[in-house]
């Protein structure tokens, strides 16, 4: 068996921080980050010999649970014929053919390796189109590591924003006006002073990535509105949403159309892959038929297509959307319900199968509202349920995943978890 404390310091010695990706280095909640064997529907059995029920998932790309048979099965026999050729493949004409079936605003998808990659993509496109150079986005939501999305707010909101990132120049992200989320009368701002300017708006429907924070009801509509009103297109960053909550995108089921969509984490279906797609008339600016550069060695990896699509069926065949959201819904009533009763400073946002425990007793409709949150005690509540079995996202920032994979006693268990997290 093998101690995670080794296994970090190791690491360290060879990995920047000693993680791929930093969230993993648990900095939002102090201690020793874990190290996972295998995975086993909504299990995870780390290396110190631990099954901990998993609520992360994989920042929700393993929607069917780990090691779903037939995602394994599809791989397997995938990965026997070969895994990469940098030559088409029949099987990604069929895996745009149903993206493009499923999502009606999509006539054209190209295939990435990562969210990151179809955002980085998506804005070139726009900038290609209109001429234009601004972009909008939301403070708080997160559009992946590309340069020109590492910036939070400036000083003010007709100043682009502030680099976020070391290594990434001033004059990259002169261009990118942060806004609050939900805050329309602030686009309409910018739109009013800069509008001939803005190349796109760009905004996860749902936000996810500072804790869940839904959109207000009219938000999306009056956003398509204005960037219409302007001229500017509007990106839809579905990397998470997408197929999250129905085989479609959480735009389409409310009905409002984005000009260019991203999509990630479910399609791969636990393999590297995401897509980026929309109206002919603008992803046909792409190279080879227009002049947007893009390519990718590994784009439209086989092995990662067949994960895909394996997935979408299974989620087609077996609808399990109405079952993750009835948990969802039973998760947070059951922790909501129990925290009124204690008068404890802390609600679970929830929307069908994902949820985020904020440890404030406000709403949350932003980033100002969700640094309210008491991230010390949300420290504390990781570290207890995780001692329980059962592993959160390491970050108060972030949504935790219910998966097709989890029922009734694993959700039970983490909200009783919760409720003795209090109690001790
Ligand atoms: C995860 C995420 C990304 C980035 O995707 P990667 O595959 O990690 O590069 C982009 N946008 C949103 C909304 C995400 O949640």
């Amino acid at each position: 068996m093998l101690n995670h404390e080794a296994l970090f310091s190791r690491a360290c010695q060879v990995i920047p921080g000693g993680v791929n990706s930093p969230v993993r280095a648990f900095n939002g909640v102090g201690g020793t980050p874990l190290y996972v064997e295998s995975g086993k529907g909504p299990y995870i059995h780390t290396a110190d010999g631990r099954k901990l029920v998993d609520f992360c998932c994989s920042w929700g790309a393993m929607i069917l649970g780990h090691a779903h048979d037939e995602v394994v099965a599809a791989i397997q026999s995938r990965a026997a014929l070969g895994t990469t050729f940098g030559i088409n493949t029949p099987d990604e004409v069929t895996f745009a053919e149903r993206l493009c079936e499923w999502l009606p605003s999509l006539e054209r998808v190209r295939l990435v390796n990562s969210g990151t990659e179809a955002v980085m993509t998506a804005l070139r496109i726009v900038r290609g189109v209109t001429g234009r150079k601004r972009i909008i986005k939301f403070d708080g939501c997160y559009h992946g590591h590309s340069d020109s999305m590492l910036v939070s707010a400036g000083s003010g909101l007709l100043t682009g924003g502030t680099v976020s990132s070391a290594g990434v120049p001033r004059y990259v992200v002169h261009d990118t006006f942060v806004v609050p989320y939900n805050d329309i009368d602030a686009v309409k701002t910018l739109i009013q002073t800069m509008g001939s300017e803005v190349a796109a708006i760009i905004v996860e429907p749902i936000a996810g990535n500072m804790g869940l924070v839904m959109p207000d009801p009219d938000f999306l509509v009056r956003l398509r509105h204005t960037a219409d009103q302007s001229g500017a297109l509007l990106i839809f960053d579905e990397v998470i949403t997408g197929f999250r909550f129905a085989l479609s995108s959480y735009a389409a089921t409310i009905g409002v159309k984005a000009d260019l969509m991203t999509l990630g984490k479910v399609i791969g279906g636990g393999l590297p892959l995401a897509a980026l797609g929309g109206a002919a008339v603008f992803m046909d600016e792409l190279s080879p038929t227009g002049k947007v550069y893009q390519a990718g060695t590994l784009s439209g990896n086989p092995l990662a297509v067949a994960a895909g699509l394996k997935t979408l069926d299974v989620l087609e065949r077996d609808n399990p959307y109405p079952r993750m959201a009835e948990l969802g819904q039973r998760l947070a009533d059951t922790v909501n319900t129990a925290a009124v009763e204690r008068g404890l400073p802390f609600h679970c946002a929830q929307y069908k199968g994902v949820f985020t425990f904020f440890c404030t007793p406000t709403p949350v409709r932003d980033l100002a509202t969700a640094k309210q949150s008491d991230t010390a005690a949300y420290a504390r509540l990781f570290h207890s349920v995780l001692k329980s079995g059962f592993y959160l996202p390491p970050s108060q920032f972030e949504m935790g995943f219910i998966s097709a994979a989890h029922g009734e006693a694993e959700i039970d268990g983490l909200a009783q978890a919760v409720i003795a997290a209090w109690e001790s």
